[in-house]
């Protein structure tokens, strides 16, 4: 499968910076590149890099009406949003978003055509614990539950440890092996067409690691935040993929 390196701009940049950014992107032969923005700049990103896929950071569970702040997936797609990411951290942490908001999330970005980039991923104390595949299983069942064996093979999956994003340390090689394989297996167990499911990494992944994280067996792309804001580093990063 080709791989997908997507970047989450989180919220950063403005329209002279963005501009500056996207001048400096192209697409990376081999791989496929996106951009995830804020909503306000989803009309800028019309004019892009060709070969550039367009992507948001959330989207709303509900298709319209009075919802007010709220932002659907019907709007993402007439933006031409490829990509949705749902279920980040972030938004877990910071947005109090549960566990069964981020599979109606993710059903409503496929019910408009939109890929949802479903994050899931532990805390250090979860880690800790031991109880990583324990976090990551619940966090995908309660998507499995909403979509269903069959529409669980359309999703982007992405392993993002909490305490890898934005700390400037990637989780090890052996860390990633280890969860990504698990993360197939639980697919595979729970009778998902796993081998169709890309599996990427998130969490502090910057040119310097990206070879070796993306030679990871079950890698199938990372998502990257603060270096995707810095052409020549997610240009580098594509390039490792
Ligand atoms: C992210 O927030 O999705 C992320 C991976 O961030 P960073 O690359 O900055 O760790």
């Amino acid at each position: 499968m080709i791989r997908l390196v997507a970047g989450n701009w989180k919220m950063n940049g403005s329209l002279v910076a963005n501009r500056v950014l996207l001048d400096q992107l192209e697409a990376s032969p081999g791989v496929e590149v996106a951009v995830c923005v804020p909503y306000p700049y989803l009309a800028q990103l019309q004019q892009r890099p060709g070969g550039l896929a367009l992507g948001a950071q959330d989207v709303s569970e509900y298709a319209a009406g009075a919802y007010t702040g709220e932002v659907s997936a019907s709007m993402l797609a007439e933006f031409g949003c490829r990509y949705v990411i749902v279920g980040h951290s972030e938004r877990r942490a910071l947005f109090g978003e549960q566990d069964v908001t981020v599979g109606r999330k993710a059903r409503a970005a496929l019910a408009a055509g939109v890929v949802p980039i479903v994050c899931v991923g532990e805390t250090l104390a979860e880690r800790d614990a031991g109880r990583v595949m324990a976090v990551i299983g619940r966090q995908l069942a309660a998507v499995l539950e909403v979509l269903g064996v069959a529409a669980m093979a359309s999703v982007v999956l992405a392993y993002e440890p909490v305490w890898a994003i934005g700390s400037g340390s990637s989780a090890s090689a052996e860390q990633v092996a280890e969860v990504h394989g698990g993360i197939r297996a639980w697919l595979v167990a729970h009778g998902v067409e796993a081998e169709s499911v890309r599996i990427l990494y998130g969490g502090s992944v910057k040119p310097g690691n990206a070879r070796e994280i993306f030679a990871v067996a079950d890698v199938d792309g990372g998502l990257i935040g603060g270096a995707s804001l810095v052409a020549v580093d997610f240009m580098a990063i594509c390039g490792a993929a």
